[in-house]
This record gives structure tokens, C-alpha cells and sequence, in this order.
């Protein structure tokens, strides 16, 4: 029998309440196996009064509810869509989709979300290039907050519509607002990664009634108003099924517990490393109020004595612990590297830098003894030991 000390230490794995599978047999007996049902709407609007938001519509997955949002917006081939470049690739993907070009802004040191000065010098460069963006979609990344009052006022002074890809922060707010409520659309995402997950899935927010009524609309098919399958559009199968929605119902109850715990495991992680030199975590600006959904930590090498995120990552694998890099900049993936990008190297710095831990709501004191006396353990002994160990 495998020991506890054996059992894999995941990154962010689901943490599933004591309703959920209760919805989900629901959902079988009443047969409301389908795209459609019961849990569907009592999902949207437990999201709609938890966010205090004007309407919701439940899909797949939050990268369809990206693409949906764009598609409102009206963009197509050749238009301009500006986006942050330290985020996940479904952030961007679904400019591509749409054949548009993303143009990726670098993020500042106080939120590592979008840096309002690039986002504004970048318009200000593309104005002059005679290209006037059809959209900003700024991230809130690992749950902080990005500065939305800055970048609101950029968006309204130079007339472009704000879209908020507010996938890894349910439940974070700022200024006392929740986030997937800034922007004239918002994005949440239910992956099993996530702080609450549907298995997959996702959801468009709006306070706009009509967006959220025709997204819907094109979630399902485009199907127009006839007993026969008639359609004036290209629609989409981008529909939450009912059994997600079903997961997601019980999800919502225990959101602000999810909260509570991931912030919790970072304050832990911070007493841990507050006085460690090289190693750094980031401290909420004020106003921003984060989820904290993964808690990452900055490694400088030139204060740990050489060691790198790098030699902290392999030694937790070694003993069978998730950590991952943060987000590799998309303006220096493969496929994106022909767009355009304006900034400098902080996304860059960050990424070479950062290392997100363990993050899990379900993780007991005990594992997280055992990860931070692990990176102690490699901070101390250097890293020549190190290597020699790891190999
Ligand atoms: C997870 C994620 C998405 C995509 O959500 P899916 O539900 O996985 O499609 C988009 N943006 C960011 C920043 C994410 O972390």
C-alpha cells in the first residue's frame, strides 16, 4: 500500500463539496441528461446574484465564452485585438479563431496583470499606424486583480470595448467589486483546475442583457424561432450540459470556503518565505483582493545562492509534487511570434523567475509542511548539492 508520503501533490486539483454529486443524480433521474435542463438556469442565476451581475449565460468552457465576446464585439479577419501577454494561450486563441491579430502588452510588477502605461502607449503607437482596436481583453491573473479603474479609463478615453478574462479569479474583488464584473463583457472558467470547477466549462457575464440573450443564442446553434431547423447565422455548440451545470450548482455554495482556504495557503506560504532572501510573493495592492487561486513565488537566484526556480521545481517533482513556471509569455511562444508586442522584459523576468505551488484547497497542513521544508531544505544546501542529487 502506498503511503501518504507517495500520494502526488497536485498543482490544483478539484475539491469537490458534499452537494454536487447530489445535483448530478438529480439531473439522471429527471433525465435532464442535455445541453438544457433544471441545474442550467439555477447555475447562471446563482452566478448572476453571487457576481451581482446583469445576466450569465453557462458554456463549455471559459475559452468558448472568449470566443463568443469577441464575436459580439464584431471582430473578424484583419482587425486588431489587444491582449496581455503573460496569461494562459486561451486568452489569445480565440483572436486567431476569429482570424484577427492579437497584440500582446506586457504586465507590470504591482499585479503582473496588463501595465495601463504600455496599454496606453501601445494605442497611442497602433493610432498612428492608422489601426484603431477592436478590443482589450486584460486577465486577472492567479485570481489578483488587474488595475481596472486605469484600464477602464484608457479603454473609454480611446473608445475601445473592455473584455475581462476573469477565468482564474472567481471570487477575488476589486475595490470592492467582484471580479467578472469590470468590462463590458466577462469571461470565468470552470476547468478542473480551477477554484471551483464544472469538470469543463465556462461563462460569459454581462451587464447587458442582450449580449448575454444572443450569445446564448449562437451557443445553441443559431437556431432561429421555427419548428423546422431554420438559421440566419453560423452558430456554435458552446452550451454548458446540464450535469456540468449540476457540479457548478454545488461548486457555488462552497466559493467563498474555496477562497478562505487558498488564502489561507498563501498567507502560509508567505509567513514561510517572508524573510528568506531571493524569494518573493506577491503582496495585494491596495484595493485588490485575490482569490489567490495559485501562489506563486519569485526566485532570485543572485540572493539564493544560484539556486533557480528551476532546481526548486525538480526537486519537488522528485518527490512527487506539481509545481509549474508561470505562464510562458505568449509574445515569445512559436505560434504567436510574428504579432506585435510593446513592453519591455517584466512578463519576460517573471516567467524566468516565478514558480507556482501547490495551491489546492483540499491540502492538508501536513503536505504543506512537506513542500516548504522540500524548498528550504534546497535553499540551504545550494545548489551544487543539489544537481548532484536530482540527476
Ligand atoms: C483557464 C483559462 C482560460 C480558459 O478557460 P477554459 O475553461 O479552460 O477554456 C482562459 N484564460 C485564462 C487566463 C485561464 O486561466
Amino acid at each position: 500500500m502506498k503511503s501518504l508520503n507517495d500520494e502526488k501533490i497536485w498543482l490544483s486539483p478539484p475539491h469537490i463539496g458534499e452537494k454536487e454529486r447530489a445535483y448530478v443524480e438529480e439531473a439522471f433521474d429527471q433525465n435532464w441528461v442535455a445541453p438544457a435542463g433544471p441545474h442550467l438556469k439555477r447555475f447562471e442565476s446563482s452566478i448572476k446574484q453571487y457576481f451581482n451581475v446583469g445576466a450569465v449565460a453557462a458554456l463549455s468552457s471559459g475559452t468558448a465564452a472568449l470566443h463568443l465576446a469577441l464575436i459580439n464585439l464584431g471582430v473578424s479577419q484583419g482587425d486588431y485585438v489587444l491582449t496581455q501577454s503573460l496569461t494562459f494561450s486561451a486568452s489569445a486563441n480565440p483572436i486567431r479563431y476569429l482570424g484577427a491579430e492579437p497584440v500582446f502588452i506586457d504586465s507590470e510588477y504591482d499585479t503582473w496583470n496588463l501595465d495601463p502605461d504600455v496599454l496606453e502607449e501601445a494605442i497611442l503607437d497602433l493610432k498612428e499606424k492608422g489601426i484603431k482596436p477592436k478590443a482589450i481583453i486584460g486577465v486577472d491573473l492567479y485570481g489578483m486583480p488587474a488595475k481596472w479603474v486605469e484600464i477602464q479609463n484608457i479603454a473609454m478615453k480611446y473608445d475601445i470595448p473592455l473584455i475581462e478574462d476573469s477565468a482564474e479569479a472567481a471570487g477575488s474583488t476589486y475595490m470592492g467589486k467582484y471580479c467578472g464584473t469590470f468590462g463590458r463583457m466577462a469571461v470565468l472558467s470552470f476547468n478542473g483546475n480551477k477554484i471551483i470547477t464544472t469538470s469543463g466549462g465556462g461563462a460569459l457575464l454581462s451587464n447587458d442583457w442582450h449580449i448575454i440573450e444572443h450569445a446564448r443564442f449562437l451557443s445553441t446553434q443559431a437556431k432561429d424561432n421555427a419548428a423546422h431547423y431554420q438559421h440566419s447565422h453560423i452558430g456554435y455548440n458552446y452550451r454548458m450540459s446540464n450535469i456540468c451545470a449540476g457540479i457548478g450548482c454545488g461548486q457555488m455554495e462552497v466559493l467563498d470556503n474555496r477562497v478562505r482556504r487558498r488564502r489561507e495557503i498563501f498567507d502560509f506560504y508567505f509567513d514561510t518565505f517572508k524573510d528568506t532572501d531571493g524569494i518573493s510573493l506577491l503582496v495585494e495592492p491596495y484595493g485588490h483582493y485575490s482569490n489567490r487561486w495559485l501562489t506563486a513565488i519569485l526566485v532570485d537566484p543572485e540572493k539564493t545562492d544560484g539556486i533557480t526556480r528551476e532546481h526548486l521545481r525538480l526537486a519537488l517533482e522528485s518527490r512527487n509534487i506539481e509545481s509549474r513556471p508561470l505562464w510562458k509569455p505568449l509574445h515569445l511562444q512559436p505560434v504567436f511570434e510574428n504579432h506585435l508586442f510593446y513592453g519591455s522584459n517584466v512578463s519576460q523576468s517573471l516567467f524566468e523567475n516565478g514558480l507556482c505551488l501547490p495551491s489546492g484547497s483540499a491540502m492538508t497542513d501536513e503536505q504543506l509542511g512537506k513542500i516548504v521544508s522540500i524548498i528550504r531544505k534546497v535553499l540551504n544546501n545550494g545548489a551544487g548539492e543539489l544537481v548532484h542529487k536530482v540527476k
